[in-house]
């Protein structure tokens, strides 16, 4: 079985972002971007389930600018087997992305596909889904436990007050959540192979795939500062304050 996972080039989640001057977006210049932490996730998976013998394959998917390239040498680093690069320099919106992973699903067919359950630069949560309504595809998402057994994979989910296990018929779509594994570090000779695995560009148009956006991001703004907190002298004094902000009757 081929698993085909789709890793994002984001800004480094440890990285402060900053707003442009003119709120029309983050400003990137000179920022560290990695892979989505939940890619890595999802990279990590994949190759546990291919060192379990269960995928013969694991191949790596991105969308975006040249660099991120990068993201998917890390990838390949990690334990995949090849790397596919669809090369634009315009934003993609999660319905452009999904499109794209319909056409490469089409060409590849994977039995599985493992996403992050989102991008942490834009907060979506959507690619996974739209997937798998294109696709036609069953779908487990937030998953913090997968295993595939025979023509059916079960997908543990983390949902509101417990676990769900699902069981879907291969293929399929699954979306990782933190909680599934503990990605692991790139070895330096692993580095140096990954250079050599194959990585193949495409473009949007190869395959047939209109990316125009269909947002309009009107402005972005940084969160509000936090107020500085005050000292109370008693529990009385606290309650009294509480009343006064209104925060308790
Ligand atoms: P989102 O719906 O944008 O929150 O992203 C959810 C997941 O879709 C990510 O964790 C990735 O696995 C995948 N994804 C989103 N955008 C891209 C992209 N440009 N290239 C590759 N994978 C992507």
């Amino acid at each position: 079985m081929k698993i085909l996972v789709p890793v994002k080039r984001v800004i480094d989640y440890n990285v402060k972002p900053r707003v442009k001057m003119d709120g029309t977006g983050v400003d990137l210049t000179n920022v560290k971007m990695s892979m989505n932490p939940f890619d890595e996730i999802a990279v990590e998976e994949a190759i546990r389930l291919k060192e379990k013998g269960v995928a013969t394959e694991v191949v790596a998917v991105s969308i975006g600018v040249q660099k991120a390239q990068d993201t998917l040498r890390t990838a390949l680093a990690m334990g995949a087997d090849r790397a596919i690069l669809i090369m634009t320099d315009q934003e993609v919106e999660p319905l452009a992305v999904a499109k794209l992973l319909k056409a490469v699903m089409d060409e590849e067919a994977p039995g599985l596909v493992i996403l992050g359950k989102q991008a942490i630069d834009d907060d979506s949560n959507q690619t996974g889904q739209m997937l798998a309504a294109l696709s036609g595809r069953p779908q487990g998402t937030f998953a913090s436990k997968i295993e595939v057994s025979g023509d059916r994979v079960s997908v543990t989910r983390e949902v509101d007050g417990g676990l769900e296990t699902v069981s879907l018929a291969l293929p399929a779509i699954v979306t990782t959540d933190l909680r599934l594994n503990e990605p692991r570090y790139a070895s330096l000779p692993n580095i140096m192979k990954a250079k050599s695995k194959p990585l193949a560009q495409k473009t949007p148009g190869d395959y047939g795939v209109d990316i125009a956006p269909r947002l309009t991001t009107l402005k972005v703004v940084e969160p509000a500062k936090r107020q500085a907190g005050i000292k109370v002298g008693s529990v009385d004094e606290l309650v009294a304050k509480l009343k006064e902000m209104g925060v308790a009757a």
